[in-house]
């Protein structure tokens, strides 16, 4: 028997290496990673410059806690506010962990309870998260969740503006629902929710996990909606392998996260933060993000000149095909074809390569993508 929890249903693979889009299982088999270890690996497998910061900070100083200064943390919460509306950051290690400051800095900030949240949404398992998750799959057998979560369907505004009271606090949402599906936001449904905020004294948390760090071709995916967060998370893409999260905040909230107020033993320490900072550096470069761009359109016109009859959603490097049937034996075929991709609910095959794939690897996916699809 396993010596392990058996939590994960985890695929027959031994990955043993990688390199860029490419990993390599047990017994030498290649495959295209287009899963990214789920939206995280931004700059792929073992690229030279993080594995560069590692060996580099790692003979230097990994931790610190967070008793002392660190003018590196600082930098690398300035690096990712720069031109945007938001002022400040707070550092931890998952997305589950972001959400949880965000949620507990909105109750706080606002002294309200009530967060609405969105079904098919994912925002973590932690018990907040999990209970802000509008998924039952993900809440069953758990008992109670906390009680001021209200879910609603996603892009219907007639069904938000019916729970709009004076115990909300907060409007929590992602742009693009990634675990849900690759649903986007609608145009409608954005500009609801930005009237809404505003006219009713609400706070937005937008959930970037998985859309942020320029993985949707803009550095984060609410610059493409007229929302304008008040709270945004960030986990996944940000370390490019290197566990690290963050909540970013606007300067109106600066007060309300005092000290003592909120903490984390591990987050943002030396070594995950120049592991980050080496990723930004590389990702918030707005070549990098044309690439993105690029390569974007190049993937969305292959995969329609190629299966004409399939429907493709999402935006940058986070791509969905939708099928009509369930999805989960495409995948099983993709991995004995060599080409490694996840779903995202049940009819859904979720497209997420490292951003630093090429044409030719594109085209090799879409290639294997037809064999099994047709
Ligand atoms: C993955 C994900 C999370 C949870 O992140 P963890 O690091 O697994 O805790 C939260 N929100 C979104 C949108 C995600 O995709």
């Amino acid at each position: 028997m396993s010596s392990l929890f058996q939590n994960y249903t985890r695929r027959p693979i031994h990955l043993v290496k990688g390199r860029g889009t490419i990993v390599t299982d047990a017994n030498g088999k290649d495959y295209l990673d287009f899963t990214s270890g789920i939206a995280v690996l931004s700059l792929g497998h073992t690229h030279p410059a993080i594995v560069q910061a590692i060996q580099e900070q790692s003979e230097k100083l990994w931790h610190i806690s967070n008793l002392f200064e660190n003018p590196e943390q600082e930098k690398l919460a300035e690096t990712l506010v720069n031109d945007t509306h938001f002022a400040h950051a707070f550092f931890c290690n998952s997305g589950a962990e972001a959400n949880e400051a965000a949620i507990k800095l909105a109750r706080k900030h606002t002294g309200k309870h009530t967060i609405i949240t969105f079904e098919k949404s994912f925002h973590g398992r932690t018990f907040g998260a999990m209970s802000a998750t509008g998924q039952d799959k993900i809440r069953n057998g758990f008992g109670p969740l906390l009680e001021t979560f209200k879910t609603v369907p996603f892009n219907d505004v007639s069904a938000l503006e019916a729970v709009i009271d004076d115990e909300v606090g907060a409007i929590m949402l992602e742009v693009i629902q990634g675990e849900g599906g690759v649903n986007q936001v609608t145009p409608e449904f954005a500009q609801a929710i930005s009237d809404i905020c505003l006219a009713n004294g609400i706070l937005l948390i937008i959930d970037e996990v998985q859309t942020g760090i320029s993985r949707t071709g803009t550095r984060y995916a609410y610059e493409q909606t007229v929302l304008k967060p008040d709270i945004m998370t960030l986990a996944k893409g940000l370390g490019g392998g290197f566990p690290i999260g963050a909540m970013l905040g606007t300067a109106d909230l600066h007060d309300s996260l005092g000290p003592g107020t909120h903490g984390t033993t591990f987050g943002g320490n030396p070594l995950a933060v120049a592991v980050a900072q080496t990723v930004l550096d590389n990702v918030f470069v707005s070549d990098f993000i044309g690439e993105v761009n690029r390569k974007s359109a190049y993937f969305i016109e292959k995969l329609s000149e190629t299966l004409p009859s399939h429907k493709v959603v999402g935006s940058g490097l986070l791509l969905g095909i939708v099928c009509e049937e369930e999805v989960a034996s495409y995948i099983t075929a993709a991995d004995e074809a060599g080409l490694l991709l996840v779903s995202a609910g049940p009819n859904v095959i979720r497209l997420l390569p490292p951003l630093t794939v090429t044409n030719e690897e594109i085209d090799q996916a879409v290639d294997i993508l037809k064999t099994i699809l047709s």
